[in-house]
């Protein structure tokens, strides 16, 4: 009964539907139409209006599936009637997919299209190609020249498909973010999940891409590979190559990359043949004898984008040149008028392509559309979702004769990214600031990303260290490239340009730079220092008197007093830090402060506000969908109910957070996850349950060799223990393993003696082999 359509000819479909849907006449049609069938004539009386239009939009929601008309014979007369087809419709989210129902009628399904898609209006021939890029799976490499059709050719092929087009710029922790978004959208969550967590190892990112396109079967597009700068990439590719089975990665290259011959998949693109050549000439609406047509032909052999552009030159292809395009453009170029040069000019100054917003704020006049869309109609710009570009052949072209102040371009585009507020965009914005030669700007922004965008410096270190690079003795540029460092652990070489750059920076950044010194000096256990800067730290805070500054001064007080072992002290700043966060509406923040507390809390042996705070942070990152700290509370939650004997909470919280860690690859978490609930369960007696959460710790100990992991050694011994046998050996196994962390072996056997006669391991450890 379903009448289906096919998802290439419903996606024209689903805005028709939408528009139609958002029309008040048509819902009141569609109203009206609940009590019978009526006659257009009929219907615009009652709705008072003009029948024309009512009978248009009849049609309409005729041919969109919501109303059925049907011929009447009425006194010898046909007429049509409509009635109304379906009373409801449903929409359902599916992975990858828009599926919509109307009534039991008809359905529809949409794929839903990634904005970074390139938009293809007129597409001829290929059938060859298209058939062999379907039935390929795996990795898939388009080359040829450009202007062949490479890009235009998959975005036909894979309208699905996740786009990501390389300018140079990318690192490939970017790149792994974009495609967990998109992996997420198929309803597979890991890597994104991974990588929020702060995961970073390039083996597990690459595993995790590879399962989630295996088992999504996912089709990513990366566009225009030879303008990546980032090895990780490559090496992302030949990790896939020999193991892609069933999701696509299709690049499109100017240049074969070497991927060997197992298991890719190359598809070089030549011209069209004639016929398809002739077919596209046809469809832009060009009358052209067929000798004039032979002649494009043969000067073209088929190249697209040449083919473009002789229509829009006809009188020039038989001139010949020393440069091609540069020759053809030229002639073309020569008859554009002032604003089309402009808008062309303004793409060309831009590496990669431009939202509709920015093109037209950094235009400026009014017609912006019309010349943009005069210029698309021509080929000579392209589009993909909102976003516009010059194509790569012309660039260098219009660079080299246009006459524009690029700096002020730089300067006015960076200003529009950054208001933007996101990473990316930020990371865009600090680069375009860079090139236009204001440091006023990169200060701005630099003071940006501390008060709003910490993550930057975590997700995409490297990016951001090459956007830096080219102005490297800028104070400010310093501080990030310290930040960047520090991150990584370079203690000492972050120590070092942030001493350069103390006393040249000002107000925030300043203060910035005083308080990762502190940090700093926390970290290398030098707490006078600390102290030292913690004490600049506060007088620039009440200097600036601004939230942020408040924050992050109460922020390092904590940890000061903390690592000082001034708990109530700590305990104090902390519930300041809470203030000054909640004044600041910060997100990701609030939880984590309320997790020290919890922290703090624990470590006084406050077990019961430990409880309620940790509680709070469970159910704030619950809420805004932080993952991390939901799963990390439950960790703590598993902590305090150990401590306080309760060792049937401590297994119900320590499997939750477990399943988590595992799920994101993060083994610390795991193992120290599961080293609590084994031994709660050696506590509760449950030896077999406990049995084999020590197999699990040994086989991460294997895997990863995370000392506390070897503890799986002791707990397998204790479990032989409880089982009235022999565990000396397992003891043994560990104190090799752990011969290096002597207090960590000694550190379990204390925590196990909690709930266990740890006398035993001793004895049987001095006493190898002992009949019992
Ligand atoms: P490449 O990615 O190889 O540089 P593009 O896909 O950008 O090439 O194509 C260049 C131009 O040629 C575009 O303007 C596109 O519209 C046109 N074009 C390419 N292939 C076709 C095709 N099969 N049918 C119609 N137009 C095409």
């Amino acid at each position: 009964m379903y009448k289906y359509k096919k998802a290439a000819d419903s996606s024209m479909y689903l805005g028709p539907l939408m528009r139609a849907l958002s029309s008040e006449v048509n819902l009141q049609i569609l109203s009206v139409l609940r009590s019978g069938s009526f006659h257009p004539r009929e219907l615009a009386r009652i709705l008072q209006k003009d029948e024309s239009d009512v009978s248009r939009r009849l049609k309409n929601l005729e041919r969109l599936g919501l109303v059925e008309g049907k011929w009447v014979r009425v006194e010898g007369r046909n007429i049509r009637v409509y009635s109304l087809k379906a009373e409801e419709i449903r929409i359902d989210f599916r992975p990858g997919e828009l599926r919509v129902e109307i009534g039991d009628k008809a359905y529809y399904k949409f794929p839903i299209r990634w904005e970074t898609r390139p938009e293809v209006d007129l597409f001829v021939g290929r059938r060859k190609e298209i058939e062999t890029l379907k039935n390929s799976k795996g990795v898939i490499v388009v080359y040829g020249i450009a202007g062949m059709g490479k890009t235009t050719l998959v975005a036909n092929a894979f309208p699905e498909a996740y786009w990501y087009s390389m300018t140079g710029m990318e690192d490939f922790d970017y790149l792994a973010w974009q495609l967990g978004l998109f992996l997420n959208s198929l309803e597979w969550p890991d890597l994104i999940d991974y990588l929020r967590s702060g995961g970073k190892e390039e083996g597990e990112v690459l595993k995790l891409i590879l399962e989630g396109l295996n088992v999504t079967k996912g089709t990513v597009a990366i566009d225009d590979l030879h303008r990546c700068g980032d090895e990780k990439v490559f090496r992302m590719l030949s990790y896939l190559v020999p193991r892609l089975r069933h999701g696509r990665i299709i690049l499109t290259t100017r240049v074969k990359p070497n991927l060997g011959m197992e298991g890719v998949t190359y598809l070089r693109l030549k011209g069209l043949e004639p016929r398809e050549a002739y077919q596209l000439v046809q469809l832009k609406g060009k009358k052209i004898s067929p000798e004039d047509f032979a002649g494009i032909y043969e000067l073209t052999l088929g190249h697209p984008f040449a083919i473009n552009l002789l229509l829009e030159s006809p009188n020039v292809w038989d001139k010949g040149g020393d440069n091609f395009f540069d020759f053809l453009f030229n002639e073309i170029y020569q008859k554009l008028n002032e604003d089309e040069r402009m808008m062309l000019s303004i793409l060309a100054i831009f590496d990669e392509s431009l939202e509709y917003k920015a093109l037209k704020s950094l235009y400026e006049k009014k017609n912006a559309f019309s010349v943009l869309y005069a210029l698309l109609r021509r080929g000579l710009v392209e589009r993909r979702g909102e976003e516009y570009s010059i194509h790569e052949l012309l660039r260098g072209f219009v660079r080299d004769v246009a006459n524009v102040d690029e700096k002020a371009y730089y300067g006015a585009h960076s200003d529009y990214l950054a208001r933007k507020m996101s990473p990316p965009d930020f990371l865009r914005a600090m680069k375009y600031a860079i090139a236009s030669g204001d440091s006023e700007r990169v200060r701005e922004l630099v003071a940006l990303r501390i008060r709003r965008m910490g993550q930057v410096v975590a997700d995409f270190p490297k990016a951001y260290l090459r956007i830096l690079s080219p102005l490297p003795d800028a104070p400010a540029v310093k501080l990030e490239i310290g930040t960047i460092y520090f991150r990584k652990g370079f203690f000492e070489k972050a120590k070092r340009l942030w001493l350069e750059a103390e006393g040249e920076l000002e107000g925030i950044l300043r203060l910035e730079v005083e308080s990762l010194l502190t940090d700093i000096c926390v970290e290398l256990g030098d707490l006078d220092c600390a102290g030292e800067y913690l004490g600049k730290t506060e007088a620039l805070a009440e200097v600036l008197d601004d939230p942020y500054g408040w924050l992050s001064y109460h922020m390092r007080r904590t940890k000061y007093e903390f690592y000082r072992g001034n708990l109530r002290e700590a305990l104090e700043s902390a519930f300041r830090e809470l203030k000054a966060v909640r004044k600041l509406g910060g997100i990701e923040e609030e939880p984590l402060v309320l997790l020290h507390i919890g922290d703090i809390h624990s470590e006084l042996g406050n077990h019961d506000e430990a409880i309620r705070y940790y509680t709070s942070v469970l159910d704030l990152s619950r809420a805004y969908g932080i993952r991390f700290l939901e799963y990390t509370s439950y960790m703590e939650l598993t902590k305090v109910y150990y401590n306080l004997k309760n060792y049937e909470k401590a297994v119900e919280y320590a499997t939750k957070a477990l399943d988590y860690f595992l799920e994101i690859r993060n083994y610390r978490g795991a193992a120290d996850t599961l080293a609590y609930r084994c031994i709660s369960r050696i506590g509760m007696g449950e030896l077999e349950k406990a049995e084999l959460d020590a197999k699990e710790l040994v086989r991460i100990a294997h895997s990863t060799n995370y000392p506390l992991a070897w503890a799986g050694y002791i707990f397998l011994g204790a479990v032989e223990e409880g089982r009235e046998r022999d565990g000396s050996e397992y003891y043994r196994i560990a104190e090799r393993h752990l011969k290096d962390n002597r207090w960590l072996y000694e550190a379990v056997l204390e925590e196990l003696g909690k709930v266990f006669d740890v006398l035993v391991i001793r004895e049987s450890r001095e006493r190898p082999g002992k009949e019992r």
